[in-house]
């Protein structure tokens, strides 16, 4: 996957879509647009997940981590790149990337919950 194809992925999934379609809620706007929520990425008690909807990134303050959507994905789910790229794929309801899933058809069965809310929301 190129790195247009990969922009254009991150274009077409809103992080924050992508975590509240996995029940991430914001526990207030912190100004430009900034989100602050409990982080999904570890046991956080106060809010320290920091999430720029218009930049599509965010960034834990608690574990010290972030990034883009598949970045989120990546940790979220704990695969590896192109696993968390076909995942996301797959959840947008795109073509799916046969190749980079293929074998990990047991985690996405596990995951076809998340998928089928997210396209029920769609509809
Ligand atoms: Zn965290």
């Amino acid at each position: 996957m190129n790195r247009i194809a990969l922009d254009e992925l991150k274009q077409q999934i809103p992080l924050l879509e992508y975590l509240q379609a996995h029940d991430w809620q914001q526990a207030k706007p912190i100004g430009f647009g900034r989100l602050l929520g409990l982080c999904p990425l570890h046991a956080d008690h106060k809010p320290s997940f920091l999430v720029d909807p218009h930049k599509n990134l965010f960034y834990c303050y608690g574990c010290r981590r972030g990034g883009d959507v598949i970045r989120f994905a990546e940790l979220y789910h704990q695969v590896k790149f192109p696993q968390a790229v076909a995942l996301l794929h797959q959840w947008r309801g795109l073509p799916p990337l046969l190749h980079e899933a293929a074998g990990y058809t047991a985690m996405l069965r596990r995951l076809l919950t998340c998928t089928n809310v997210a396209s029920a929301r769609r509809n």
